[in-house]
């Protein structure tokens, strides 16, 4: 298949309110398309939405309308189809603790009507290292290993699909390592399609090939990771002068600025003129520097431009 792995139109949740509690409109109507075989990104701050998209896909929560299609297969015309061809590390560290890691592969392969022969529950569980657990109760896993079994558990059916549901949130740095490790791996060797959910822009950054930037509700932007955050080389010089100059000095490719406070911002792309340039440039044009620092426009000045233009 070369086309889409993720089609939704559409879509849109209202969590009707309990108690009393106002209906809380989660999706406004999101489309999203996700290529077969990408890693992709859905980003965006707590309470935008992703978990309950991420949720409707895996048939853990009803939509309110839309369509969503799951390698081809519609949600509702082929609920069996689509549900095999995804599997979901959801975001709750939600485990049986009288099951070993063992039993809960087995229980959940078996859910999925996954023959006996075919089962791979002990290579599973070596690919997450996991393996020494195996028949540990799971009561006993440390939180990082509760996590890897709930990644387990979400491979057992073989998914052409994966989705990661802030998969690093409170996760030290050495299961991260190994989370993005193994998705890469089935991503390259598998051909499996990876969808995680984060709000780190830089682990977004970092993995995925497109990114859809999710907010209230609604998706504001979707690209390639590079274009998306390819803004992310503006830099500003900010120098405090001996003497203030009378003129701005006019400078390629540079936009100088006089702030109140009495300093020269200098803003420039380190693509385009390195910092040793805009250096050399301010001396030639007379101005002696007392101080200077540098600011730098970060993945979040990124969202927040994104997020506040919407
Ligand atoms: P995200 O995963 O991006 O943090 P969620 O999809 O979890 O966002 O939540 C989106 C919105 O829906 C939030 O305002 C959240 O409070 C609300 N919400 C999520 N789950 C429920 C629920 N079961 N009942 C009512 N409201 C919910
Ligand atoms: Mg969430």
């Amino acid at each position: 298949m070369t086309q889409n792995a993720i089609e939704i139109q559409g879509l849109t949740k209202t969590y009707t309110g309990q108690g009393g509690a106002p209906d809380k409109q989660a999706l406004k109507g999101v489309d999203l398309n996700i290529r077969a075989g990408s890693i992709f990104g859905l980003l965006g701050p707590n309470g935008a939405g992703k978990s309950t998209i991420i949720n409707i896909m895996a048939g853990l929560v009803r939509k309110s309308s839309g369509s969503v299609r799951i390698w081809g297969f519609d949600q509702d015309d082929s609920p069996r189809q689509s549900r095999a061809a995804i599997g979901v590390m959801p975001q709750e560290l939600n485990v049986d603790p009288f099951f070993s890691p063992r039993n809960a592969l087995e229980v959940q392969a078996g859910l999925y009507g996954v023959p006996k022969r075919q089962r791979q529950s002990d290579e599973i569980l070596r690919l997450v290292g996991l393996e020494d657990k195996a028949n540990a109760y799971a009561r006993t896993l440390s939180g990082g290993m509760r996590r890897r079994l709930l990644l387990a558990k979400a491979l057992v059916h073989s998914p052409q699909v994966l989705v990661l549901d802030e998969p690093t949130a409170g996760v030290d740095i050495e299961l991260r390592q190994m989370l993005w490790d193994n998705v890469r791996m089935l991503n390259r060797e598998r051909g499996t399609t990876i969808i995680l959910t984060t709000h780190y822009l830089e682990e977004a950054e970092e993995m995925c090939d497109e990114i859809a930037i999710i907010n209230h509700g609604e998706k504001i932007a979707q690209d390639s990771t590079a274009n998306l955050l390819g803004g992310l080389d503006a830099k500003t010089m900010v120098i405090v002068p001996e003497e203030m100059p009378r003129t701005l000095p006019e400078l390629p490719d540079i936009k100088t600025e006089l702030r109140d406070n009495g300093t020269l911002a200098l803003a420039y792309h380190t693509s385009v003129t390195s910092a040793e340039s805009v250096l050399g440039l301010v001396r030639d044009s007379g101005i002696r520097i007392k101080d200077i620092k540098t600011e730098q426009a970060d993945l979040e000045d990124v969202f927040l431009n994104l997020t506040r233009s919407a």
